[in-house]
């Protein structure tokens, strides 16, 4: 538009500016190569969680691909997982970097008094995308920021979030092959350039079930967990026969760890409080309790000194450090169980020789963590970190803004090599920064091309602007000289 507004002689002036310019600008250019270089060389990140591998399985049997990765990349010794120890909430956790409180995901069983829905993990309430979006996953930031992501079942993956899914994903399936979600996550990786995806995420049901079914102490874990080291060494090796293994970071770790149950530590509430009085909401160990209208108080006092194994809190008395109190979904009176007991109605028996969900500061909660690639130091063990400090992490190594979160990237950056990776220096950048390549003549010519056009272009203009309208500008500047007489005014 503005250009019909400019004087004629100005417009072959205005071209030069807009078009041939910027085509010579080494400024324009080095932009131009760098978003080029930024889509393509976008780091690539595979976060894989085994459930349920308790952080000392390592240690029990060989697991020579856990020590490879381990020798050619970095282990963390502790890692504080959130409250509750259970899956959805932490595996939730480390794709937002926020605690349950506050990401929603409070417990694989859940009820919600606003919506009046109650959530499980055994039914298509997880489908509902009410219940996943009090936050934003990484998967569906990386895509806002024009990255792509892969799901292999995940949980949530498979949910639609703030309107979107994983680029590519997997619908949730138990008899799906670890194998088989491998492959799948290696051709979305090997896709060709535009459809590949940068951030990956892979779940695997192992070893949390046979760690529920045969107790952690069952000698019989030990082929549990050398079989899990089997299928790492499985994903190494594809990754390597695919190319990929030297370009993506892999991040191997867990949402939780394993303790043994005894049918001694039962806790049966029935002796205690009429199951009358209240709605049983989350299952053992940490148990939500609902009482009945108006019946809140008489349900905590008949429960809480009850047990001594058993810790029973009001919403309001929650340990702060729990970070597991500012929610709808936390339910009024919450149970505890002590390490290793069981929090029942009646003794039906125990179905389970092993269990998670006990408090996150035990060490038999906590979960594996190594990890190795480009963005990674080499041989390097850290001793503690937070689990919410792996989403700042991964988002900084994949070169993506953080949304606010409860972890920190000062808490892990100990664990980046310190030699320039294509990852951005900090988490808060949006965009790669460029790589530094080696010295090229073609910016400098393009620069001497461009001035010398500008400055020849300017002398031929100025000269013909000034021919063409010297009589025009003597006219008007004598227009000017004459004072303005009353009569000119039409007053
Ligand atoms: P947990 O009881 O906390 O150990 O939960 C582990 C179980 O969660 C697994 O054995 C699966 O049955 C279930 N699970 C994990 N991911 C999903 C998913 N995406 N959809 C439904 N169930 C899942
Ligand atoms: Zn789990
Ligand atoms: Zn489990």
């Amino acid at each position: 538009m503005l250009i019909y507004l400019m004087p004629g002689g100005c417009r072959p002036l205005f071209f030069l500016l807009a078009v041939v310019l910027p085509l010579v600008s080494p400024h324009t250019r080095n932009h131009r190569e760098q978003q080029k270089h930024s889509e393509k060389e976008r780091p690539k990140l595979l976060l894989v969680s085994f459930d349920g591998f308790r952080w000392d399985y390592i240690y029990r049997v060989p697991t020579p691909n856990f020590r490879s990765i381990m020798d050619e990349g970095v282990k963390v010794e502790f890692v504080e997982n959130v409250y509750i120890t259970k899956t959805y909430p932490n595996h939730y956790s480390m794709v937002t970097g926020l605690y349950a409180e506050t990401h929603g995901i409070v417990a694989n069983e859940m009820y919600d008094p606003a919506l009046n829905l109650s959530f499980s993990m055994e039914t298509d309430s997880v489908y509902d995308s009410r219940w996943w979006e009090q936050a934003v996953p990484l998967w569906v930031t990386i895509q806002k920021d024009g990255g792509r992501s892969g799901a292999a079942m995940w949980p949530g993956s498979d949910v639609l979030i703030h309107g979107m899914f994983p680029s590519r994903y997997l619908l949730y399936n138990a008899s799906v092959s670890f194998e088989t979600r491998v492959r799948r996550i290696i051709e979305w990786f090997s896709a060709p350039e535009g459809e590949a995806v940068d951030f990956g995420i892979l779940y695997w049901e192992e070893p949390d079930e046979s760690g529920h079914n045969l107790g952690p102490q069952s000698p019989l874990m030990d082929a549990i967990i050398a079989g899990i080291d089997e299928k790492l060494g499985f994903l190494m090796n594809e990754l390597k026969k695919a190319g990929l293994y030297e370009k993506v970071n892999l991040i191997v770790t867990s949402d939780h760890g394993m303790e043994q149950l005894s049918p001694e530590k039962i806790i049966e509430l029935d002796q205690y409080v009429d199951r009358d009085l209240y709605t049983w909401v989350d299952k053992s160990p940490v148990v939500g309790i609902l009482p009945k209208e108006g019946k809140l108080d008489e349900v905590y006092g008949k429960l809480s000194d009850a047990n001594p194994n058993m810790a029973v809190y009001r919403k309001d008395d929650i340990p702060e450090h729990f970070h597991y109190q500012h929610n709808i979904r936390i339910m009024p009176i919450l149970l505890e169980a002590k390490e290793g007991w069981t929090i029942m109605q009646n003794l039906t028996g125990l179905s389970m020789l092993g269990n998670h969900g006990y408090n996150n500061t035990l060490r038999n909660m906590q979960p594996v963590f190594v990890a190795r690639g480009p963005a990674f130091r080499q041989n390097y063990v850290k001793t503690s970190m937070r689990s919410v400090d792996l989403y700042p992490l991964m988002c900084h190594i994949l070169g993506i803004r953080p949304l606010p979160n409860n972890g920190s990237l000062l808490n892990v950056q100990d664990l980046l090599s310190l030699e320039p990776t294509t990852s951005t220096p900090t988490s808060t950048h949006t965009t790669v920064p460029p790589k530094v390549g080696r010295f090229s003549y073609a910016p400098v010519v393009g620069s001497f091309i461009g001035v010398v056009m500008v400055i020849g272009f300017l002398v031929v203009y100025v000269i013909t602007v000034t021919l063409k309208q010297r009589p025009a500008l003597k006219l008007r500047s004598w227009e000017m000289s004459q004072p303005l007489l009353q009569e000119d005014l039409h007053l």
